[in-house]
């Protein structure tokens, strides 16, 4: 039996080859640039440990407050789900390590890690013929059953298919060592910001990380220039909090912001960030990246004889939207809802300050999973998301008094 490619040895394509493995399947895991590090927060549930087995030695930081602050208001709130546990945080990891250590397990596993770029594909009934270019810029060729994408947002697998580039937003962030008693707050906290001067369409951020933090603003399609100036704004609205720090790193990248139609096609799957997989109202796209490889390489294994779109179709595309259609129909309308423009985004904190939002939001966030809420909550959320837009278009059209406002804890 001919091998599986998988092209892109990141977190999404590192899980697909161990899952291959663990099923018995030959793997070809290539990866144009074995010292690449993804441009990422690096903010994942902590189920993402559970589920693949991964050391907790892999978090720098268990996020355990949460603050979503618009440009009047404040939320500052603990992540807490309705049942309560110590699995109640958010961890934060280094991609440089995070991405390494499961790239390594796939090579135990029995992965062949070859560095390389895929170039190209021709799809025949008995197989993909691949070119790829080593190290030394020589065009390789390798024959396998089937190809998995996990080359991330810029695909060449999807462009080897005749796909289009989907929709990107650009997120651009930079990597801060603050003194120590700054770092100190920082240290349980993960920050969202919204507002016109730091991200017309999405938001911004500050996360923890081991001695640092990363700062960072993700912008709509078309907005890739106004990035810098998106971040130095955030820089300037939090210049207490982070003023004095030592620039380390800049990063930045696009990320998908819709997916595509069919994640399968002729002896090829695509996942993650190549399938458009990222959520669009977080730009969370690690633990989709993983899930994705995995039900990807399961589907796979389980059709190596004839691995057509229609098989992939029916056990990958159908299942995962089975399972996740739900999560990412509301996000998407949450964002819609919540980032574009100032009475929204007023609105969205505002509800951040709702004990049973909090509640859901960490509910559907750690468990990965959407439950509708019990009708008494929904109702009292209406009834609060209705009073609170009532309020917030009062004062913005009329300019009506709106009532005090929390700030976030300062320094
Ligand atoms: C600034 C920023 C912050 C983010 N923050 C978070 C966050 O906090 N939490 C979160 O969950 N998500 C976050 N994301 C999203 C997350 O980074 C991605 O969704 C995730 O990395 C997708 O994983 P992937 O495996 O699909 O692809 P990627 O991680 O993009 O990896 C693609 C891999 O393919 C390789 N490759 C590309 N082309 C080729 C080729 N032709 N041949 C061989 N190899 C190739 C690349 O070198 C790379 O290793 C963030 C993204 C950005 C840009």
């Amino acid at each position: 039996m001919k091998p599986v490619l998988v092209v892109g040895a990141s977190v999404g394509g590192s899980i697909a080859a161990c899952t291959l493995r663990e099923l018995g399947v030959e793997v070809v895991l290539l990866e144009r640039d074995l010292n690449y590090v993804k441009p990422c927060g690096g903010a994942v549930p902590p189920l993402v440990f559970s589920e693949y087995h991964l050391p907790e030695s892999l978090i720098d930081r268990k996020v355990t407050l949460a603050v979503v602050a618009s440009p009047r208001q404040a939320a500052e709130f603990p992540v807490a789900s309705s049942h309560p546990s110590d699995r109640d945080f958010i961890a934060m990891v280094r991609r440089e390590k995070f991405d390494r250590f499961i790239r390594q397990r796939a090579v135990q596993l029995g992965a062949t890690l070859i560095e390389g770029k895929f170039t190209g594909m021709d799809v025949t009934a008995d197989g993909v013929r691949v070119t790829w270019e080593d190290k030394q810029r020589r065009i390789q060729t390798l024959d396998v059953c089937a190809v998995i994408g996990a080359d991330g947002a810029y695909s060449a697998v999807a462009k080897a298919l005749g796909l289009e580039r989907l929709p990107m937003a650009v997120a651009y962030q930079e990597r801060i060592r603050l003194p120590e008693q700054v770092m100190h707050y920082w240290e349980q906290r993960a920050a969202l910001y919204l507002g016109d001067d730091v991200s017309p369409d999405l938001y911004a951020w500050v996360f923890p990380k081991y001695d640092h933090v990363a700062a960072g603003i993700g912008a709509g399609a078309g907005k890739t220039q106004q990035a810098r100036a998106l971040l130095n704004n955030l820089k300037q609205r939090l210049k207490d909090q982070l003023g004095q720090g030592e620039s380390i790193l800049f990063e930045a990248h696009h990320l998908p912001m819709h997916p595509r139609k069919h994640l399968s096609y002729e002896r090829v799957a695509l996942i993650g960030d190549a399938a458009g997989l990222v959520q669009a109202t977080s730009g969370e796209g690690i633990y989709w990246a993983m899930k994705s490889g995995e039900m990807a390489a399961r589907a796979i294994a389980a059709n190596l004889d004839t691995p057509s779109a229609a098989h992939l179709r029916r056990e990958y595309d159908a299942a995962w939207w089975k399972r996740y259609r739900p999560t990412y129909t509301f996000l998407q309308i949450l964002q819609r809802i919540s980032y574009n423009g100032d009475i929204q985004r007023e609105i969205f904190a505002a509800m951040c300050q709702d004990r049973d939002v909090q509640r859901l939001t960490f509910d559907s966030y750690l468990a990965k999973h959407i439950e509708p809420a019990p009708w008494s909550i929904q109702m009292k959320i209406t009834v609060h998301w209705l009073a609170t837009a009532a309020r917030e278009v009062a004062a913005h059209r009329f300019g009506l008094p709106r009532r005090p406002t929390p700030q976030p804890s300062r320094l």
